[in-house]
């Protein structure tokens, strides 16, 4: 089973986006592979009433730790519950860049969604300067030890999954080529390994993924899914990567 999900960030107004869920649900079949869309907040109780019955699962982009209380602006893993949402992206780079969460907090989120039985979807990648400084595999195992080290006796690969997203690819229109971006998730099993996290964890691909690469990507031996930002804000392209068996 591979896992095809789309990010759509910070886009669509609500009724923008019951347009989009229609057409999704109109447009994509799913077959044995998982399906799962990331709306804002404000979509995810339309991604629930569409959605529900399709086979495609929904999740929301952020969460925060704290199970309610004082913490204006956050949204909370019971609340994300109740919406029937199933998975939640943890630790995307524009968190990480834009609102400077921590490691240590990025864990907490995960934990929280564990504990309510929700996937967390975790995001790790090297920018553009590390890439040329060769510090990949330093900045990788960084990011997953500060996190997921406290949690290692929890993760397993149905409750947790892990999307490696070189940050210069996202959004950039550069994709990682296949074979490079099947390297360093062959690497990212050896850090996993040697952090004692199991290294059989399901690992998406992000960056830059479309209907043109989504086979030669999905075909590589360590890529177990994709997790779509642009490519995934229009149903027919969503779609043809649903379908990437047959392109
Ligand atoms: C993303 O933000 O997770 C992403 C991969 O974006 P894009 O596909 O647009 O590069």
């Amino acid at each position: 089973m591979k896992i095809i999900a789309g990010n759509w960030k910070m886009n669509g107004t609500p009724s923008a986006n019951v347009t989009l869920l229609e057409a999704i649900k109109d447009t994509v079949t799913v077959g044995e592979d998982k399906v799962i869309v990331f709306p804002p907040f404000l979509s995810i109780a339309d991604a629930q009433r569409i959605l529900k019955g399709t086979g495609i699962a929904w999740g929301a982009q952020n969460v925060h730790p704290a199970e309610s209380g004082a913490y204006t602006g956050e949204v909370s893993v019971s609340m994300l519950k109740e919406t029937g949402a199933e998975y939640c992206l943890v630790g995307h780079s524009e968190r990480r860049q834009y609102f400077g969460e921590s490691g240590q907090f990025l864990g907490d989120k995960v934990k929280a969604l564990m504990a309510a039985g929700l996937i967390p979807v975790f995001c790790i990648g090297e920018s553009l300067a590390q890439r040329e400084q060769g510090i990949v595999g330093s900045v990788l195992k960084e990011q997953i030890a500060s996190s997921l080290v406290p949690l290692a006796d929890t993760l397993t690969n149905e409750n947790f999954i892990l999307a490696y997203e070189p940050v210069w690819a996202i959004g950039t229109g550069k994709t990682a080529t296949p074979e490079d971006a099947n390297n360093t998730m062959a690497e990212i099993r050896g850090i996993l390994t040697e952090l004692g996290l199991p290294r059989d964890l399901y690992i998406l691909y992000g960056g830059s993924a479309k209907p043109e690469n989504a086979k030669a990507l999905l075909s590589k031996e360590h890529i177990d899914g994709l997790l779509i930002g642009g490519a995934s804000l229009k149903a027919d392209s969503f779609g043809a990567m649903v379908n990437w068996k047959e392109r």
